[in-house]
């Protein structure tokens, strides 16, 4: 958490601002433990000031603003980092203020609470070599061929592997979960034991799954800490299928208890019926139907 959805929603949200200036950079003080920040704000400010914005792009689970110099700030929320165009949920959690030429957004922040985030400014040429060549597709764009082409021979379960930043980029522990439920797929099931039709219903579930949570602008979790450019809370908790619905009753077949197990020292929600083992189960028919009746 953060995931793709919610980076996403941070990318749209702060859209408003390519075309405007940057004035200059700051890192507020802080007396929490600082975020990785590189390189000193000093050579940072110098490197940024009197430059425009041109595009603001996302990177698996990073918001990157591009300037008119082809130099790129990646800012990757990790844990409970913001991107925000105003009204920080603390003061005292404020990592990097840009300030702006715009009448209308005269700023650009990054908040983070526990301090795991990190801002990087790249010179230009670097994003490629030095972020997307690290990374897989984006879940949003990768086909089934490619997915099945990335994991299919690894012995990871399916759950853990989605995670695999370099095999498929934005998908994390919530999604993965909801996606599996979704595709019918049971979370244990090993990479190499998946069929091409599994693939496939995965991939379908994957775009379904984070096209909503896009629409419901992410998820905020019950610690509040998931906002919006705006510092609004996102809708897409209303409607998890399967994460942290521990003990209730599955609200697709309406049989099985939906489970919690720890794979990789996470949490994996999963219905033992929707999902069985024997990989036969066919998954939700009509993926499009399906979408937000459960
Ligand atoms: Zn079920």
């Amino acid at each position: 958490m953060p995931e793709l959805p919610e980076v996403e929603t941070m990318r749209r949200g702060v859209l408003p601002i390519v075309g405007t200036r940057i004035v200059s950079a700051e890192r507020p003080p802080c007396p929490r433990r600082p975020i990785l920040f590189q390189p000193t704000i000093s050579t940072f400010d110098r490197r940024v000031a009197g430059k425009t914005i041109t595009d603001i792009q996302r990177l698996g689970k990073r918001v990157i603003v591009i300037l008119e110099d082809d130099q790129a700030i990646v800012m990757e929320p990790r844990m409970t980092g913001l991107v925000l165009l105003s009204d920080p949920p603390t003061i005292e959690h404020l990592r990097l203020r840009l300030e702006l030429s715009s009448e209308s957004n005269r700023q650009l922040l990054f908040w983070d609470r526990r301090g795991l985030g990190t801002v990087r400014l790249y010179r230009p040429g670097e994003l490629a070599t030095k972020v997307r060549a690290r990374l897989g597709m984006d879940a949003l764009e990768i086909t089934s061929q490619q997915l099945q082409q990335s994991l299919k021979s690894s012995r990871r379960a399916v759950k853990v592997a989605l995670l695999d930043q370099s095999a498929v980029a934005g998908i994390g522990n919530l999604y993965a979960a909801e996606i599996l439920f979704v595709a019918g797929v049971d979370p244990r099931t090993r990479c190499d034991r998946l069929t091409r039709p599994q693939w496939q219903r995965i991939r379908a579930a994957a775009q379904l799954v984070l096209a909503e949570a896009i629409e419901h602008e992410g998820s905020t979790l019950s610690d509040g800490t998931y906002r919006n450019a705006l510092n609004d809370a996102g809708g897409y908790q209303n409607y998890h299928r399967v994460y942290d619905r521990e003990g209730e009753c599955c609200a697709r077949c309406g049989k099985a208890e939906i489970r919690r197990i720890v794979q990789a020292q996470r949490s994996t929600f999963f219905c033992p019926v929707c999902q069985r083992k024997s990989g036969l189960y066919e998954g939700v028919a009509d993926l499009r139907e399906s979408s937000l009746d459960v």
